[in-house]
């Protein structure tokens, strides 16, 4: 079939959820029997994510290619179950630097370069390689920012080419606008709205779909109102409230009738009746009463909690697999290093300590990890948070405080930690860290294999760092097990704690492969380990809406 294309634009105010329902439509889409596939094309000038503060910019998502992507691209695979690829995150940096490049090798024979054609090429280039590298029958495209940000004009020029070279039949245009709430009048506001479509419209692109997000219920009155300002059919805008449920937006989207209108706009007829029992079922788990587990998460960008998307997404998952509700306590390190914040670690079931870099507040965590191991509190360490269990341990078995990951302390005389050789000579930082997916071998009777339940595993990796090997006999000594290697043997994926409940670590970011139906076996592990911890294991008690807060 020809591919199809539904553009997603943003209006009014950026964090409408724009990526959220880029994902829900895509899942609206495929519970119709379609593939699809989702891009995400962002305005900024970095060439990707991977060198932006955490603070700035959130989670940087990592794909099997190892592609350093926009968090928006772990709920397009989460909420479609789909693996993307690095053609589906778009950055203007990555355009120009290609054009840049073809430029200097004397491609366009002496041609002046300009933004239209020849960015604007580029862009459909890449929108053009999301078919020719997935299977995807439908592409759905969602342009970072709002309309009116200088950054994007290209990319909407691109778009707005795109309807004329791929034909009206073909392609449908969403816009996601936010219609403010005036407390005095207690009335929504849709002028913003109107105004971002006029700008749209200035630009050439007209909107066939109008998603109104909200605070507050959208009425027909309203509806009509922005149906008849923005030239768009009254069942084409579709109000969308706040929800806490991230997975409750495809289903609220597909009972306004979304779906079936994408369909009849792109002549598509409904291959299959949509199933969605299992997202129903997951929304009921959510709203349902249950027993409590207090997640203690030790972090350093904890202000922005988007830093810890998929973390998050990853214990919901295996909360709702396990009956429990998971209360995440956001901690930061720093504080924990002036003696504050300790209350949330001492009431926690379970600590986790995830992915970092740089060393601010690194002493918190590794704090963390001592009092997690010295009383036996399950404790879950991701890439940074592995590399500094390791560290307390080193630390406690040899007595000497000062053996440290070479990141933190490049003159320590007991490196555990070490950069990995091939990782010397870099001098780049974009890109240049050991990215994507990995193979790992499971080592008999421990608490990793038993988890996964299979021989070898691949996870997603983004680390310049490793355990250095010259220690191995030293820890396993003291009681830890590498439980996952690299097929070569050379490279410690995971490790564990044998005389402990739960203190397990993994250079990798298991967090990249959680799914809503399809949990992640070593968040489950350490779940059940808190729900024991907790008491809330016993299934008895997950019947009743018993509740331990330790
Ligand atoms: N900073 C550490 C490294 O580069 C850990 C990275 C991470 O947690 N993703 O190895």
């Amino acid at each position: 079939m020809t591919t199809k294309y539904v553009f997603l634009t943003g209006g009014v105010v950026s964090s409408v959820g724009k990526g959220v329902t880029a994902a829900a439509m895509g899942r609206i889409l495929q519970e119709r029997g379609f593939s699809v596939s989702v891009q995400k094309l962002d305005p900024y000038i970095n060439v990707d994510p991977g060198t932006m503060s955490p603070y700035q910019h959130g989670e940087v998502y990592v794909l099997a290619d190892g592609a350093e992507t926009d968090l928006d691209l772990g709920h397009y695979e989460r909420f479609n179950d789909i693996d993307l690829n690095q053609v589906c995150n778009v950055t203007t940096g990555q355009v120009y630097a290609e054009v840049i490049a073809k430029e200097r090798r004397g491609d366009y024979l002496g041609g002046t370069i300009q933004v239209i054609p020849h960015i604007t090429n580029e862009i459909k280039r890449r929108i053009g390689l999301v078919p020719k590298t997935t299977n995807a029958e439908i592409v759905l495209v969602e342009i970072g920012g709002t309309v009116g940000d200088i950054e994007s004009l290209p990319f909407l020029e691109a778009l707005r080419q795109m309807r004329t070279d791929v034909g009206r039949e073909n392609s449908v245009y969403i816009h996601v606008t936010w219609l403010p709430h005036i407390g005095a009048t207690n009335e929504l506001k849709t002028k913003p709205t109107q105004h971002s479509v006029r700008e749209l419209r200035s630009i050439g692109i007209s909107p066939d779909v109008i998603i109104a997000r909200s605070d507050h219920p959208v009425d027909d009155s309203l509806r009509e109102k922005i149906a008849l300002f923005c030239d768009v059919e009254l069942r084409a805008v579709v109000p969308m409230n706040t929800t806490p449920i991230l997975y409750e937006v495809p289903l609220l989207l597909d009972k306004a009738g979304v779906g079936e209108f994408l369909l009849e706009r792109l002549g598509l007829t409904p291959r299959r009746k949509p199933d969605w029992t299992d997202w129903e079922r997951l929304v009921r788990e959510v709203q349902r009463k249950k027993p409590v587990v207090r997640i203690g998460l030790v972090g350093k960008y904890i202000e922005l909690q988007d830093a810890y998307m998929s973390v998050r997404e990853a214990l919901l998952h295996s909360a709702l697999a396990q009956g429990v509700e998971v209360i995440i306590d956001w901690v930061h390190s720093a504080e924990l290093e002036k003696g504050r914040g300790w209350e949330a670690v001492r009431g926690a079931d379970g600590i986790i300590v995830p992915g970092g870099f740089g060393g601010r507040g690194i002493e918190g965590k590794i704090q963390a990890a001592r009092y997690a191991r010295e009383n036996k509190i399950p404790y879950f360490g991701l890439c940074l948070g592995m590399q500094l269990m390791v560290v307390e341990l080193t630390r406690s078995i040899l007595g000497n405080e000062e053996a440290n990951s070479t990141e933190f302390d490049r003159g320590t005389p007991h490196p555990v930690i070490d950069l990995m050789p091939d990782q010397r000579d870099i001098a780049d930082m974009g890109g240049t860290m050991r990215l994507g997916l990995y193979p790992c071998v499971l080592q008999p009777d421990t608490i990793a294999k038993r988890a996964y339940q299979v021989d070898e595993v691949k996870e997603r990796h983004r680390h310049r760092f490793e355990f250095n090997n010259s220690y191995r006999e030293l820890l396993q000594s003291a009681g830890m097990r590498f439980s996952g290697i690299s097929p070569d043997g050379r490279l410690i994926e995971i490790a564990e704690l044998s005389d402990h409940p739960f203190m397990l670590g993994t250079q990798f970011h298991p967090e990249f492969l959680s799914r809503p139906n399809r949990p992640h076996p070593l968040f489950m592990a350490f779940l059940e380990a808190a729900a024991r911890q907790a008491g809330v294991l016993k299934p008895i008690a997950m019947e009743t809406s018993q509740v331990n807060s330790s």
